[in-house]
């Protein structure tokens, strides 16, 4: 590769705050809302024009999928979401759990008089390029937007970029797998017959989520095996059979759907997966971007010809970009395991619970037995750097336990639990590495999250 030396420049300081959250999404809002509540001034920016990241920006509706009965979660930020979603009729009941879909396009509006209400800082359309690094400390980022580089100095970051953007370029060490999960263009629908295609699902399809290890190599607890699952794999399995949908290298078919409307909509279309793209590489992306579009039009061509209901169906939307399920993990003070997450793991740092759940890199555990473990405040913190804490799918941990901490309520939990250490350790003038835990447990407890 050709290098040339960038003139250095002075740049000017956009803000001033205690507590600056980069990355507006599920992790970001309640870092935000958290360290707001805790009274300390607090800005939240977004790369895009909208808050709520994966689920605005890319159309993921699930938001907390995997409860049934029995299962034991934290509370906190993350009932909120739901509740203030269906307050403001942005949400709709899940067909095969106990919880609500948000409706990925009025999130926008649910992000907004979130922060609005919560009384913190908004900043769209600005991306995080690099830290302010002195003696071992973050004291603010660089970034890049259509006024230019500009600085923002703060006294705590946490970077809820889902990448770990901001620890990776302020030279915090992370993993990155060969071979990441996949990344799916998820789309939405109109013009489906609702009913025709309901009555398809139930008397023909019959779905369980045992289909999930038919079609895929996915493991099982088992005790999901007989259970729904919004799950469409055998029309695209026909089509290729068929040879009306061609098998392409590094792309799969097959997946699931969120919601169906009386008015002929169906959301969050989780169908095509594209493997083999890294999202912290803008080629990669781009490739992905246009190969994910083209599959979507292929799979509603397949929907169209082998769904009853979808004769009529058009594209409603494209998310506003590809949805990435795992890039990098920033290696904190701990590497949190998937043995951890299925040994109910419990730590005297602990930030709050979170259900035995995992979805993800070929396995599926449904909480259906009131198991759960605890999140240590450990794999929050960076190596190396002081100041600056992550949340959000980045955290530090492996594959298996990011499957269970990628999910979305448990990046609200991470980022709750950034957000009040951030604004305790402000509060009490110590670093994010000297903090103490126990007064961050009883400010999330105050906040109505369950530590332990
Ligand atoms: C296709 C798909 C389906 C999924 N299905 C489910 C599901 O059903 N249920 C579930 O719970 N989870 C699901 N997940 C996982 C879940 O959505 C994500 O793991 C979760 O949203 C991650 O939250 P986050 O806050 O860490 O990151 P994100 O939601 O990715 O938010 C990161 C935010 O940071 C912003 N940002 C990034 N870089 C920068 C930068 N440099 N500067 C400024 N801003 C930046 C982005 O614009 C974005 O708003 C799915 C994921 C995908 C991709």
């Amino acid at each position: 590769m050709q290098f040339i030396r960038e003139p250095s420049k002075k740049v000017p300081v956009f803000a001033e705050v205690d507590v600056l959250v980069v990355g507006g999404g599920p992790a970001g809002l309640a870092a935000a809302i958290s360290s707001a509540r805790e009274g300390v001034s607090t800005m939240l920016m977004d790369r895009y024009g909208c808050f709520g990241g994966v689920i605005s920006q890319v159309g993921v509706e699930g938001f907390a999928w995997y409860r049934h009965k029995g299962t034991t979660e934290a509370g906190g930020l993350t009932y909120e979401f739901e509740n203030v979603a269906r307050a403001l009729g942005a949400s709709t009941p899940r067909t095969e759990s106990d919880s609500e879909a948000l409706d990925a396009e009025m999130f926008k509006y649910v992000a907004d008089s979130i922060i609005r209400s919560a009384g913190i800082r908004p900043l769209l359309h600005c991306y995080a390029v690099g830290g302010i690094i002195e003696n071992n400390a973050i004291k603010g980022i660089i970034t890049e937007s259509k006024s230019g580089r500009m600085a923002i100095l703060a006294r705590r970051v946490i970077d809820c970029t889902g990448d770990g953007d901001v620890a990776a370029n302020a030279g915090v060490p992370f993993t990155k797998r060969d071979k990441l999960s996949w990344v799916t263009p998820v789309f939405h629908c109109r013009g489906v017959d609702g009913k025709k295609f309901l009555d398809f699902v139930k008397q023909d399809l019959k779905p369980t989520f045992a289909d999930w290890s038919g079609e895929w190599s996915v493991e099982t607890g088992g005790e999901e095996k007989d259970m729904f699952s919004p799950y469409l794999a055998k029309p695209f399995n026909d089509a290729i059979k068929d040879g009306i949908l061609e098998k392409v290298e590094g792309i799969e078919y097959g997946g699931s759907y969120g919601t169906v409307s009386p008015e002929g909509d169906v959301t969050q279309l989780n169908v095509v997966f594209i493997s083999g793209v890294d999202s912290t590489d803008v080629k990669s992306l781009t490739d992905a971007e246009i190969k994910g579009r083209e599959a979507v039009i292929n799979a509603i061509h397949v929907l169209k010809k082998y769904v009853p209901g979808f004769e009529n169906a058009r594209l409603r939307n494209f998310g506003m970009t590809i949805g990435t399920r795992e890039s990098r993990q920033i290696e904190g003070y701990y590497r949190m395991t998937g043995k951890d997450v299925l040994n109910q793991a419990k730590f005297e740092d602990s930030i709050g619970i979170f259900p035995e759940f995992i979805d993800g890199n070929g396995v599926l555990r449904l909480p259906t037995t009131g198991r759960y473990f605890q999140i240590p405040y450990r794999a929050i913190l960076p190596q190396k750097l002081d100041n600056l804490l992550v949340a959000g799918r980045c955290i530090s941990g492996d594959i298996l336990a990011q499957g269970a901490f990628r999910s979305m309520s448990c990046c609200v939990l991470t980022g709750q639990g950034a957000g009040v250490a951030a604004a305790v350790s402000i509060k009490e003038d110590l670093s994010t590495k000297e903090v103490d835990i126990k007064k961050v447990q009883s400010a999330l407890a105050k906040q109505y999250v369950r530590i332990f």
